[in-house]
């Protein structure tokens, strides 16, 4: 863990051209934190098998032409993959690796030493947090005491808590306070106003989520309410900002979530458009996986001297147990998936493909061969992706296959397996996607299919 200070560059707010994300969309109601249930989750996904088949041929699978499990000779694949190159594939298997055990991170304080509204901290622990987690521990009193704060760290490691505890406090202690939360994925935001839901419960204010992708009708409304936190994706944002139904003048503090990741699916010019709208004296936190030059600029552009906290984050987790599936020439891949999915171990399996419409055709092929299975992209629309994944968490389906961009960031209890169906696009893809398994104490096992 590392903390330092950023060298503070002249602030620039170029506002840009924007345009619409295909990633948008999809309106949520506003919630209110009274001491009322919360909601429940929005319906069941029952699915619904389809009768239009797919591409992936079902040559019967044969033992003799088994894959084989671990590392072997080189070979030429597609374009545009990590895993093209052996030492590539070297990267999906951690057999052999020695890891060595992380010292356990001992927090310097407790939830009970922060400096915050009292019936939040009941909050905190009702949730179950018993300690602060290391972004948690070195970012909660730099936000407490009004710092922008980077943090370095990558989902799994509790930076949602990290800026909501201190952004509910100033919520409760300075009243009329507004926050703006900037999200690359409508799950995200979603997860994040859940989040939000557990530590606000009876405290009195109102919370809602802006993304796209359908009816935006009813988040004007909500927002005529003024709630104090408006989750959003930047495109929504945007929209609502020149529909007029989003005032960004009267938030004093902004969160921007995933910043990398909302640089890489081309949210720049929204983002900083958005920044540019709010006032200059702002309280500013900003999480990001990772630290390229563009973020670097984005930093020295819209914030004001922050604390940088860089979370140590291992390349991957040593709770995943990591190998490849060796697909040989001639043997139909989608045969070798449905093969593994029979098996007893894989309870709740998360597939990913590299295509909105290969996720979609996957899932269907495998519920023919009643291996029930949702998928979540960006061609569904919001409703459609929380059903599946309301049936993947609550186990009504044991496969959910996505693409990189839909399954970004969120966290699902208890996955067992990872199956890279398709090659990721890069390592910090993989990384990723891996990520989705082994989490809390849990183990987790990550495949990889190598075909050739
Ligand atoms: P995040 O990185 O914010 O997506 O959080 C990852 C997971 O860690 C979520 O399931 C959180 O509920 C959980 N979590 C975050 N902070 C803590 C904490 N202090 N104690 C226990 N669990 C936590």
């Amino acid at each position: 863990m590392q903390i330092g200070r950023w060298n503070h560059q002249a602030a620039g707010a170029a506002s840009g051209h924007s345009h619409s994300s295909p990633h948008e969309s999809a309106p949520r109601g506003e919630r209110s934190y009274s001491a009322r249930p919360s909601r429940s989750s929005e319906g069941r996904g029952s699915y619904q098998s389809s009768s239009h088949s797919g591409s992936y041929s079902r040559r019967p699978y044969s033992g003799g032409d088994r894959p084989s499990f671990g590392a072997r000779r080189p070979a030429k694949r597609g374009m545009g993959s990590f895993g093209e190159t052996e030492a590539e594939i070297a990267k999906f298997t951690n057999k052999t690796v020695v890891t060595t055990e992380e010292p356990v991170f001992v927090p310097e304080h407790k939830f009970a030493d922060f400096d915050i509204n009292a019936h939040l901290k009941e909050n905190i622990l009702a949730h179950g947090y018993e300690l602060p987690t290391p972004i948690q521990d070195k970012a909660i009193p730099h936000a407490l005491l009004g710092q922008d704060v980077v943090g370095l760290a990558e989902t799994g490691t509790g930076k949602t808590a990290a800026f909501l505890i201190p952004l509910i406090d100033k919520v409760m202690k300075q009243k009329g306070e507004r926050i703006l939360i900037m999200a690359p994925t409508r799950e995200l935001a979603v997860q994040i106003e859940k989040e939000l839901a557990g530590f606000a419960k009876g405290l009195g204010f109102r919370g809602m989520v802006a993304v796209g992708g359908a009816n935006i009708a009813p988040q004007i409304s909500s927002l005529r309410h003024e709630p104090a936190f408006v989750i959003g994706t930047p495109g929504r944002l945007k929209d609502l900002m020149e529909r007029r139904a989003l005032d960004l003048t009267g938030f004093g503090t902004v969160v921007l979530d995933e910043a990398d990741r909302m640089l890489d699916m081309g949210f720049i010019d929204d983002m900083r458009l958005i920044l540019a709208k709010m006032r200059k004296e702002r309280h500013t936190l900003f999480f990001s996986a990772t630290m390229g030059k563009e973020i670097e600029k984005l930093i020295g552009d819209f914030l004001s001297s922050p604390v940088i906290i860089s979370v140590k984050t291992r390349d991957t987790s040593k709770n995943v147990e990591q190998d490849v599936v060796r697909v040989p020439r001639g043997v139909d891949k989608f045969d070798v998936l449905a093969d593994l999915l029979k098996g007893r171990d894989f309870t709740r399996v998360l597939v990913f493909g590299r295509t909105k419409f290969g996720v979609e055709k996957l899932a269907k092929a495998l519920s023919r061969l009643h291996i029930h299975s949702e998928s979540i992209h960006g061609n569904k629309t919001h409703p459609a992706r929380m059903r599946a994944l309301d049936a993947f968490k609550t186990g009504k389906v044991s496969v959910l296959v996505a693409t990189d961009v839909a399954a970004r960031g969120l966290d699902i209890p208890a996955v067992s397996h990872v199956i890279n169906y398709d090659l990721p696009s890069t390592y910090e893809d993989y990384v990723h996607r891996i990520g989705r398994t082994g989490r809390a104490s849990n183990k987790g096992i990550a495949l990889t299919f190598v075909q050739g």
